[in-house]
């Protein structure tokens, strides 16, 4: 049996084709010198690998080196491999294979192959690839709440249950997430960091406890914790923010999921059990089941469909740079209150739900003109959860609209009035969300009308976006609005 080398996100048992391969693994440092990541994600990545070596024990070769090459030149063997999930490394693997004898295999870790994908895809011409569409084909495909032939409850979809502004109370009352514990592997970890710190390397963020699952058992700890605490609740207040209250309903299991810990569909057949046996309402499990094999599936896919170049496209022409203060997860540039709460979490645990991503920190780089290829590097440096695959779709399409309407045929843009009904954190902010001139001026309101006003042309043609572009034409102080915000010009 050949041996398996295993990247950093594929460290589930999945990725093995028999529990006792032969593996390879390759603690690569340069990528840690490259760009400055947060603190904790480098932490999280390097504690699954030691760990999931430690369960591997003598069958694991384990090199830490600068580069993969430098790992690979060590070692004689014919060696096969999973797909990995970015360009660069898929291209430094297909090198590598005409100058080794290394067998690349299929990807793993999603719930619908790149062939069943290309197969959707390609019968619609490669046009109007909706993630409803393909959802619903999903849940056929893969039989998950059907009966049939026809969706549980009569209904694909129950997003009009799952919309709701946050309820009037500090926070949703659940229990505290479960925690992993640390242990000395994590001990070693922070030691080495300390070292690379010292050495010269920079990280952004706070180093903490971790927060996230780095070993299966871990990850399947939290699924459990989720669908018996969470679940129940997922879904209604998904597009809600809580001051008070991080994590809500959600189940924090992307990184679990993007490291390889756990499979998609294993979360899908735990949260369709809780509604079986009646633990957890369909709104709720279907709400989750889209998340898992709906949305992460389709943005999955769309990474590779949409080719290596969809990551420069940049057709509202956003050019300015992300200020340092932003960059270094600073909250202290800012006085807008969704802001800094939004940046602090990511701060202090690499880690923000849905919402803060796409409707706090997006849409205030949407508004501004930041360029999205350096909005993509600062997600993907930030976040616990970020891979590329995931953030070239999330952001350049999703949330900056770069991609001109591919992925989402209206910008995710929305002014303070938005914030203020979907969130708690207007009441304690020193700007106010009704107001656009002056110094009480909501930057969320103000750069919204300026964001239209930039590109009325463009989504006066929007048969989604017509309406908001003639409210922008009835503003009776415009004129004032843009005399007093030439940087948003
Ligand atoms: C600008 C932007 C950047 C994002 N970057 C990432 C990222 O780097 N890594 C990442 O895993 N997700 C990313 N997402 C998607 C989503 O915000 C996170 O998956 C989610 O917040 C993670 O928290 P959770 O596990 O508690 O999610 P839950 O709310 O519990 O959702 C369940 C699961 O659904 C999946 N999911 C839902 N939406 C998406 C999506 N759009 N793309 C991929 N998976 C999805 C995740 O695996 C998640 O664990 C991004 C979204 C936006 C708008
Ligand atoms: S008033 Fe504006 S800046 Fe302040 S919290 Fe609300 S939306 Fe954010």
């Amino acid at each position: 049996m050949r041996r398996r080398w295993l990247f950093g996100d594929q460290l589930g048992p999945a990725f093995l084709d028999d529990p006792d391969q032969p593996v390879l693994m390759i603690e690569a440092h340069s990528v840690l010198r490259r760009r400055p990541f947060h603190r904790q994600k480098a932490h999280l990545v390097l504690s699954a690998m030691r760990h999931r070596a430690a369960e591997l024990g003598d069958q694991v070769q384990y090199l830490v080196t600068d580069t993969y090459r430098e790992g690979l030149d060590q070692v004689d063997e014919p060696l096969d491999v999973v797909q990995p999930t970015s360009w660069s490394a898929l291209h430094l693997v297909d090198r590598l294979a005409t100058e080794r004898d290394l067998e690349r295999l299929p990807a793993r870790g999603y719930a619908t192959s790149r062939a069943e994908f290309t197969r959707w895809a390609d019968a619609r011409g490669g046009k109007r690839l909706l993630m409803e569409d393909f959802y619903r084909d999903s849940r056929l495909r893969l039989d998950v709440l059907v009966d049939g032939g026809e969706p549980v409850e009569g209904r694909w979809n129950f997003d009009a249950e799952n919309r709701e502004p946050p309820p009037r109370t500090e926070t949703l009352g659940l229990p505290e997430p479960s925690w992993p514990v640390e242990d000395e592997i994590d001990e070693q970890v922070r030691a080495d960091l300390d070292r690379l710190e010292r050495e010269g390397v920079r990280f952004v963020g706070e180093d903490g406890p971790r927060t996230f699952a780095a070993t299966r058992a871990e990850a399947l700890n939290a699924l459990d914790d989720f669908v018996e605490h969470r679940l129940p609740t997922f879904g209604r207040y998904e597009d809600a923010i809580l001051a008070g209250d991080r994590w809500m309903s959600h189940s924090m299991l992307s990184a679990p999921l993007n490291l390889g810990l756990i499979d998609p569909m294993e979360e899908v057949a735990a949260a369709v059990e809780a509604y079986r046996h009646g633990e957890a309402p369909i709104a709720s499990v279907e709400g989750f089941v889209r998340q898992v094999i709906g949305w992460r599936d389709y943005i999955w896919h769309l990474y590779w469909y949409l080719g290596e170049d969809y990551r420069d496209r940049n057709e509202l022409g956003a050019e300015r740079d992300v200020p340092d203060w932003f960059v270094e997860l600073d909250p202290s540039g800012t006085d807008a209150a969704c802001l800094k709460w939004a940046l602090t979490s990511v701060r202090e645990v690499g880690w923000a739900h849905h919402i803060p991503r796409l409707m706090v920190l997006s849409n205030y780089a949407l508004q501004r003109g930041w360029s999205p290829q350096q909005m993509t590097d600062w997600f993907h440096r930030s976040f616990v959860d970020g891979y590329d695959w995931v953030m070239v779709p999330n952001v350049v399409g999703m949330s900056q609209h770069a991609d001109g309407g591919i992925l989402a045929t209206k910008p995710y843009a929305g002014g303070g009035n938005y914030v203020n009904k979907m969130t708690n954190l207007c009441g304690s902010c020193v700007f106010d969300p009704k107001v656009r001139l002056g110094p009480k001026a909501c930057p969320f309101t103000v750069g919204y009308w300026m964001f239209l006003d930039r590109h009325r042309e463009r989504f006066g043609r929007n048969h989604r976006m017509f309406r908001v572009v003639s409210a922008l034409d009835r503003l009776s102080d415009l004129d004032q609005l843009v005399a007093e915000n030439p940087d948003l010009r």
